[in-house]
């Protein structure tokens, strides 16, 4: 199909290219035809005035012979008519007078019949006439008084006639003679070349009727004729004595002399015509061919895109469709960990532990880098602190690094200004793959993070230069170039059983492109690498970052609380089936004088959204009977719903990597991670509350009294980093925590006691929350154990030895319970003491 059609297409361009060639002849040949014509007009005009001038030589020959019989008729005797006056004998050449009736009355007698001239004499006109015989007479009236009384008459033989007459024409080129009326030759020259007829030697009756055609309007007439003699013009012109022309033809090539140019010259230009136009032809096809190619190009170039469009988008797709369930996998097998005592079991699960979180890994390079070809990958800038960045990488890799025996270094140069303005989320995901690629290929030896930074002439930007060096396997210089496209893994044979996909550094690079950074690469095979990097930054703030070990032990130590802002015309509604956890969320929010209103489940959240417009919702995933996606999905669907436009957050403690994702898919504007992180939370409202609502201000710094007890079962650091680093909310926290104790301990005997396992697990749970709330992490853990017994019993799964398990660790857990509760009530005497 594809080839007939370019069959005919060329079949086409054959017939534009046969017709355009045609058409060009043609026109050509036209043109040809025309130019000859005039120029045939033009030798024709010239060659015509050529037998003008030449007939003006004869009629002048001719005056000048008529002349001088005039001065001789003076001599004629008027009585006889005798001459008187003695002659030279000249032959060929005869002198007579005649009397008007014929008679000579000197020389010979004459035939009227055969000279004209003889009757134009008689009536007083001289004259030159001719005959057949080839003579020529002149006569010239004699006169007595007023009339003519005699004629004098000479007769020339014409072949001495011709001597006296220049017929020279074309300076010998051309052939001259006098003829009469019928082409007969009368008088010509000895070297003519023609005999008796002019137009029976050019043997061309055509130009004969075109001359005479010509003559017949015209004293002068010229055409063009081949024949025998030759490509020739003939010319014709009358004499000023009737009967006599002059006539003759000149070869073209004497005439045409310069004009001869013309020829080659309009050859010439048709020539280039041609050429032009065969070179305008090639130009068309080679473009065309060009148009062709390109065309197919991006063809091709649109159908790879599509494609690599359609395969980003399938893995963006696949990564989500696999992390989902991961997740899963990851959150049962925790629980796995958690419950099971069976040694073999615990260390499958371990295994499927580390294979999940790796795959989790993978799946997340392959959807950074699907989002990275599809242009998906978005910039999010911000004010951020170069020293948290640093820690925070520093504290992941330490780990890992220490776990290989690796001596892990970060060295700052103590100038660069800490607050800064950037992406810092990719920043980080920069430095972090760099790091971890520099444990994962050593083996023995060192890391060492090393930043330093250019300050702009204006000091208002500064260039950092990230460098991560490493002492291990190294890179062949010749694999170098390669190391940056996706998919790339090299020595293979050395890197077996190191994990990987080859995409970390493809995403590195892009991510360093997208903040117009550069990247570098120099490595000694088998020595070590070094990776760096360098992208330029706002400055917020130029105060430097110091010592960063300081920094790093002031930051770890030391938490301060900056209330971040108030907005007491803002609206939140928090949604949670747990008291507490709304009341974490109350005391939180204190300060900021935002309007909290409080539910404790989907459908009474659902009822509030019907009455009020709330600014943002905090809504907790897992609650009974409604939980949150459920919900969210009503609030959503719901028509009187006056709460529509709120930027919903989901409350969750489901903190696995990519989970925001998952809750961003099921429609939440974001997610905070539980125990609720005061600062994020604070972070988050600011982000989503209408900003007209916000004043945000930053010198409040409160700073927080350092914890001097560790008892153990209250973490007090934990539990005031849940309250957002602010003692008083902790305090209070604490407080209603013990203040709870009776009635908690009471129900929970209570339910324990009736075994009604199913409220037991309810309050259980509530307990577990609680107490981490406070930092109380072993009370916590304790009860969650409990609940999960509580769980299964509700689930009928290994129900008698749930209950066993229950009945055996619930005293235990109500000691720790009592016990935690004094620690809790000793800490807030000893603050309260200390005013
Ligand atoms: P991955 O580590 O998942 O294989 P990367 O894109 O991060 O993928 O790295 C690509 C390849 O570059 C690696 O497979 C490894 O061969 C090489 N490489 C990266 N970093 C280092 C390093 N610090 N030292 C030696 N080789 C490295």
């Amino acid at each position: 199909m594809g080839n007939r059609l370019r069959l005919k297409n060329i079949k086409n361009k054959v017939y534009v290219i046969l017709i355009s060639f045609s058409v060009l002849t043609v026109v050509c040949l036209l043109m040809w035809m025309r130019i000859q014509k005039i120029l045939d007009e033009q030798l024709e005009e010239q060659v015509s005035e050529q037998g003008r001038m030449i007939s003006k030589v004869v009629d002048n020959s001719f005056e000048d012979e008529l002349r001088l019989l005039s001065e001789l008729s003076v001599f004629v005797n008027i009585k006889d008519g005798t001459l008187d006056r003695e002659f030279a004998e000249e032959a060929g050449v005869s002198y007579g007078v005649l009397k008007i009736n014929g008679e000579a009355c000197f020389g010979n007698k004459l035939d009227f019949e055969q000279y004209d001239g003889i009757f134009e004499a008689i009536h007083g006109n001289a004259s030159v006439s001719c005959s057949q015989d080839k003579t020529v007479l002149f006569t010239v009236p004699v006169y007595n008084g007023d009339n003519v009384k005699y004629v004098l008459y000479k007769l020339y033989d014409s072949e001495v006639l011709a001597k006296t007459i220049d017929l020279t024409c074309y300076d010998g080129q051309g052939d001259c003679v006098v003829t009469d009326i019928d082409g007969n030759i009368i008088i010509k020259n000895e070297n003519s070349r023609l005999s008796e007829s002019f137009f029976l030697d050019s043997d061309n009756t055509e130009a004969y009727s075109i001359i005479s055609d010509k003559m017949n309007i015209s004293a002068i007439a010229a055409a063009r004729m081949e024949s025998d003699f030759g490509d020739n013009i003939l010319f014709a012109s009358e004499t000023s004595y009737p009967g006599l022309y002059i006539m003759g033809y000149v070869p073209v090539e004497t005439v045409i002399g310069e004009t001869s140019l013309i020829i080659p010259l309009v050859l010439w230009c048709f020539g280039l015509l041609w050429l032009l136009l065969i070179i305008v032809t090639l130009y068309l096809m080679v473009a065309e061919k060009k148009a062709k190619e390109i065309d197919e190009f991006l063809q091709a170039k649109l159908i790879a895109e599509k494609a690599n469009q359609a395969k980003s988008e399938f893995l963006a797709n696949m990564s989500h469709e696999i992390r989902t369930p991961i997740n899963a996998v990851i959150g049962m097998n925790e629980i796995i960990l958690r419950e099971c005592s069976d040694k073999n079991i615990l260390e499958y699960a371990t295994n499927i532990e580390s294979a999940s979180k790796n795959l989790l890994v993978i799946i997340n390079d392959i959807l950074d880098f699907s989002k990275i070809e599809s242009g998906k990958m978005e910039m999010f800038e911000s004010n951020y602190k170069l020293g948290e960045i640093l820690n925070d990488v520093s504290s992941m890799v330490e780990v890992k690094a220490q776990k290989k025996s690796l001596q892990y270094e970060t060295i700052v140069d103590e100038n660069i200004p800490n607050e800064l303005f950037g992406d810092d989320t990719k920043i980080k995901q920069i430095i972090l793959n760099l790091l971890n690629n520099a444990v994962k290929y050593t083996q023995s030896g060192s890391v060492k993070l090393k930043v330093s930074g250019d300050l702009d002439e204006s000091e208002e930007a500064v260039t950092l230069r990230v460098a991560v060096e490493d002492t291990g396997i190294g890179i062949e210089k010749e694999k170098i170039s390669t190391l940056f496209e996706g998919f790339q893994r090299l020595d293979l044979e050395k890197n077996r059983n190191i994990e990987g996909t080859g995409l970390g550094l493809a995403i590195t690079k892009n991510l360093v492109d997208m903040l117009n950074g550069e990247i570098d690469v120099d490595s000694t095979y088998g020595e070590g690498s070094i990776f760096s990097f360098c992208i330029k930054q706002k400055i917020v703030n130029p105060e430097p970052i110091g010592n960063f070990d300081d920094y790093r032990k002031a930051k770890n130590i030391d938490h301060k609380y900056e209330q971040r802002f108030t907005a007491p015309d803002a609206s939140v509604l928090v949604v949670d089936d747990n008291q507490m956890n709304l009341l974490v969320v109350r005391k939180l929010l204190e300060k900021t004088k935002v309007q909290l209103a409080e539910a404790m489940s989907g459908d009474a959240a659902l009822e509030l959204m019907r009455q009020n417009a709330y600014d943002v919702i905090l809504l907790d995933h897992m609650m009974p009977g409604m939980d949150g996606i459920e919900t969210l999905k009503r609030a959503k669907k719901m028509e009187d719903n006056k709460s529509i436009n709120a930027p919903i957050i989901a409350l969750t403690a489901n903190a696995i990597s990519g989970v925001r994702e998952m809750y961003l898919s099921e429609g939440f504007d974001d997610y905070i991670s539980k125990p609720i992180d005061g600062k994020v939370l604070e972070e988050r409202l600011v982000k989503y509350l209408p900003t007209e609502k916000v004043s945000i201000f930053k010198e409040e710094i409160v700073e927080k009294a350092v914890v001097e007890e560790e008892t153990g079962l209250i973490d007090y650091e934990r539990g005031i980093r849940y309250c957002g680093d602010i003692e008083d909310v902790y305090l209070e926290i604490m407080e209603i925590f013990c203040e709870a104790h009776d009635d908690m301990y009471n129900t929970l005997e209570q339910f324990f006691n009736n075994q009604d396992w199913n409220n037991y697990t309810i309050s259980i749970h509530s307990l577990k929350s609680n107490s981490l709330n406070i930092g109380g992490k072993i009370l916590s853990d304790k009860c969650l154990e409990l609940e999960r017994a509580g769980k299964k019993i509700r689930m009928g799964e290994d129900v008698p030895e749930q209950v066993e398990y229950i009945e055996k660790n619930h005293p235990e857990t109500m000691k720790l319970y009592e016990e935690t509760i004094k620690v809790a009530t000793d800490y807030l005497k000893s603050k309260k003491d200390n005013g």
